[in-house]
């Protein structure tokens, strides 16, 4: 499905299949390593044990150190910007190319998402578990099989090619990706001549299915905020006065009934679409993937993808008002919700921001007094596609997976991207990644697909193998 202006030569075969049988044999030491990983309960939010955290930390420098390839591996923090607080930490470990040979620095987070309701979870989170073709644990996919894939390729490539290797190999793997990366651009900054590559290999994303594999090509932005609305000085009885004044819930429904129109689609003028071409996924997938119950219909416009990959999205993901339990016969003067919107390719999220801002002040009913506050944005991302990098990634992942792969978009954000482009504008960036649909990450019930994440690891190795061999 790509179309390449960089043809690229054949790997050796001999090479290739002594990397073959490299990953094949030290397979069962990745799945061993892995679930040694998946043990520590590495969640990177403030509310939980930092501890585990760097203990992770420090596995994941021991598994690095194991690939022979470097002379140190070292676990650092950059600073979170005030009074002297640092961000968790991360692991970093350089190889120098020889002279005229590419570097590739590759990516993954080691840090996890919190477990959520442990009764939801067939097995215990953090008891790494096989069933079926799969391991399931918090982590399990996102990311510490990405940081296995990278160490699982590193060592067949070190087995088969040897210590003169000649590709320049950085290995960053960081420790608050599931915490909004917010050392990330200080920790840029400290180590950036370490971090400068001309390949970046980002392991954190999808592919299309357990057999078919993707390059994540395009991302979604983001816009959060908390939108505040005020009716009233005060609460007042709802039977004394309901009914002659509007309470800010009132006016807080209507208001965000406003962001949508009857299709479910995004109504705000100014939030831009792109406009692309897209694989087809039928509304059954969709419907099984969300869960849809019975009877309710999908929201938007337009093949099931766009929605998701190119147009933007509206969420309310909170809301503060008193509980059900807590409600009394009260007539609220203020209500805060947490909007959460998805910026399509294309847009800048602070246009985005602004276009929410814009509708939401002049479509205030009765003249509520509407406030925006506790902003956070994070810009989409598109990938060059025209690079001799993605012409490599493409061929190798064609050999290690037996099919090509699909250039993919995902709703979802990974803002730290943006700060990597920003930083390194030359380096070609490939977003590849374990996960498949019925990952789950962020779910109770997170499993790895073990045949995924050994087509994975071949496909690494065999494109390290590629870019070593490169003239
Ligand atoms: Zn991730």
């Amino acid at each position: 499905m790509t179309d390449s202006a960089h043809p690229v030569a054949p790997l050796d075969p001999a090479t290739r299949s002594r990397l073959a049988e490299a990953v094949q044999d030290g397979f069962p030491r990745t799945v061993a390593d892995l679930s040694s990983l998946v043990r520590i309960p590495s969640v990177s939010w403030d509310a939980f044990d930092p501890a585990h955290v760097r203990t992770s930390a420090e596995a994941v420098a021991e598994l690095v150190r194991s690939t022979g390839l470097f002379d140190e591996v070292r676990v650092s923090t950059a600073p979170l910007g005030d009074e002297g607080a640092q961000g968790q930490p991360a692991v970093l470990a350089t190889r120098a190319a020889a002279p005229g040979k590419p570097t590739v620095l590759l990516y993954a987070h080691h840090d996890v998402q919190p477990p959520g309701p442990e009764d939801r979870w067939s097995t215990a989170p953090f008891e790494p578990t096989v069933r079926g073709d799969r391991l399931y644990g918090r982590g399990a996919s996102d990311d510490k099989a990405g940081v296995l894939s990278h160490v699982a390729a590193l060592r067949a490539v070190h087995e088969v090619l040897g210590d003169d290797l000649g590709v320049g190999v950085t290995v960053f793997v960081e420790g608050e990706e599931e915490f909004g990366s917010r050392s990330f651009g200080a920790f840029l900054e400290q180590h950036h001549d370490d971090l400068a590559a001309d390949v970046i290999v980002v392991a954190d994303s999808d592919n299309w299915s357990t057999t078919v594999p993707a390059i994540t090509v395009s991302l979604r932005g983001n816009v959060t905020f908390r939108l505040t609305v005020r009716t009233l000085e005060h609460a007042s009885h709802s039977g004394m006065l309901g009914g002659a004044v509007p309470d800010a819930m009132m006016a807080a429904v209507r208001l965000l009934a406003s962001l949508h129109d009857d299709d479910g689609a995004v109504a705000v003028e100014g939030l831009t679409s792109r406009e692309a071409e897209h694989p087809e996924r039928g509304e059954d997938q969709l419907r099984a993937e969300a869960g849809l119950l019975d009877g309710v219909r999908p929201v938007g416009r337009g093949p099931v993808l766009s929605r998701t990959w190119s147009q933007p999205s509206i969420t309310v993901t909170g809301i503060d008002a008193p509980s059900v339990a807590e409600a009394s016969n009260t007539l609220l003067p203020e209500v805060s919700v947490r909007i959460s919107a998805r910026v399509a390719p294309g847009q800048r999220a602070e246009d985005a921001h602004a276009a929410l801002e814009r509708h939401l002040l002049s479509h205030a009913p009765f003249g509520a007094h509407v406030e925006i506050t506790d902003v956070d944005l994070g810009d989409p991302f598109l990938v060059d596609t025209s690079g001799w990098a993605i012409a490599e990634a493409t061929a190798a992942m064609t050999e290690g997976w037996g099919a090509e792969p699909v250039q993919t978009g995902i709703g979802g954000s990974i803002p730290f991207i943006a700060e990597l482009v920003e930083a390194f504008p030359e380096a070609q960036i490939l977003v590849t990644g374990v996960e498949d649909p019925e990952t789950m990450a962020h779910s109770p019930n997170e499993s790895q697909h073990l045949g995924v994440l050994h087509r994975a690891v071949l496909s690494e190795a065999l494109l390290l193998a590629r870019l070593d061999a490169r003239p």
